[in-house]
C-alpha cells in the first residue's frame, strides 16, 4: 500500500492502490477505507470518477466496476457479493449483518462475522466506523444530522456492547464530512436540534454565522464526537477527519457544494480472519 501524501495535520492517511485513493483511519486495526472520488471509471464531470452509488447518473455496470475497484483496493477481494448495503433513510436504525446483500432501509450495520463488508454511502453526511479489537466486533454508521440527533452513534456503541464489547476498548473513526465552514443552516435547523437534544447541545454545535440573516454553522461531526464520548468511548480512541467535503471538491463528492449534482462515496469495514 502506498502513501501518497499527508494533508495538513490530518491523522487519517491517504492511501492508493491500483489507482484508487482512499483514506484509512489511524486507529482501526481491521481492514477499512473511506473512498475519495479518485480511481474509478465514471466519466461525467460531476461523477468523476469513483461514483459508488446507483441512481446518480452512471450505468449500473459503471457503478459495479467502481465498487469492485474500491473493494479490491481496500480489502483485496472482489467484494460485490460480500458487501452489506441498504437504502439510507436518515434514521438511527442499524442491523446485524451476517452476510452480504441488500438489507431493508436503514443507516448502519454491525457484525462479528468475518468476511462481511459493512458499507455506508456518503456525500457530506458523517461516516462513522467502530471497532472493538478485543472482541472482534465492527460497525459502520451513516450519520446525517437527523440520524445524528436520533442517536445512531450511541446505538452503534450499544450494539457492540450488547455483543460483549467494553466501550473503553472501542475505537471510532469519524470520516470526512461537510464541516461548519460550509454547512450553513437556518433557524429551523437550530430549532430542530434544540427540540431533539436540548438548548445547550444546539448552542454548542449550531453557532450563529450571521445574526441579521439568521444563518448558522452546523458541526455534525462535532455532535457525533460528543455523542460517542457520552456513550463511553474514550476521546483518545476517536479519530476525526479534519477535512471538509465541500472545501475539497477535487478529493470528495459534496451534495451541498454541487447542489445535488454529484457522485457518492463509501465508508467500509470488514473483519478479516487474521487481524
Ligand atoms: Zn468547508
Amino acid at each position: 500500500m502506498n502513501q501518497l501524501l499527508t494533508l495538513t495535520s490530518d491523522p487519517f492517511v491517504l492511501c492508493e492502490r491500483d489507482g484508487v485513493a482512499y483514506y484509512r483511519a489511524p486507529n482501526l486495526v481491521f481492514p477499512h477505507g473511506f473512498s475519495t472520488r479518485m480511481g474509478g471509471v465514471s466519466t461525467a464531470p460531476h461523477l468523476k470518477s469513483l461514483n459508488l452509488a446507483y441512481g446518480r447518473g452512471d450505468e449500473a455496470s459503471v457503478v459495479e466496476e467502481n465498487q469492485r475497484r474500491f473493494f479490491h483496493a481496500v480489502f483485496h477481494v472482489d467484494g460485490l457479493s460480500n458487501a452489506a448495503r441498504r437504502e439510507q433513510i436518515h434514521s438511527a436504525d442499524i442491523v446485524y449483518a451476517d452476510k452480504g446483500g441488500i438489507y431493508p432501509p436503514g443507516d448502519g450495520f454491525f457484525t462479528d462475522t468475518p468476511g462481511v463488508i459493512l458499507t455506508v454511502k456518503i456525500a457530506d453526511c458523517v461516516p462513522i466506523l467502530l471497532a472493538d479489537p478485543q472482541r472482534r466486533l465492527i460497525a459502520a454508521l451513516h450519520a446525517g444530522w437527523r440520524g445524528t440527533v436520533s442517536g445512531i452513534a450511541r446505538k452503534g456503541v450499544e450494539a457492540l456492547c450488547d455483543m460483549g464489547a467494553d466501550p473503553l476498548n472501542i475505537q471510532a473513526a469519524v470520516g470526512t464530512s461537510i464541516r461548519p465552514c460550509c454547512y450553513e443552516v437556518r433557524e429551523d435547523f437550530y430549532d430542530a436540534i434544540k427540540d431533539e437534544c436540548g438548548e445547550a447541545f444546539a448552542e454548542r454545535f449550531v453557532t450563529v454565522r450571521d445574526r441579521d440573516a439568521k444563518t448558522f454553522s452546523a458541526d455534525v461531526a462535532g455532535m457525533n464526537l460528543a455523542i460517542l464520548k457520552e456513550a463511553g468511548v474514550k476521546e483518545e480512541n476517536i479519530a476525526v477527519s479534519p477535512l471538509c467535503t465541500a472545501c475539497h471538491g477535487d478529493l470528495f463528492f459534496s451534495h451541498r457544494a454541487s447542489k445535488g449534482q454529484r457522485g457518492t462515496m463509501m465508508a467500509a469495514i470488514m473483519l478479516d480472519e487474521t487481524s
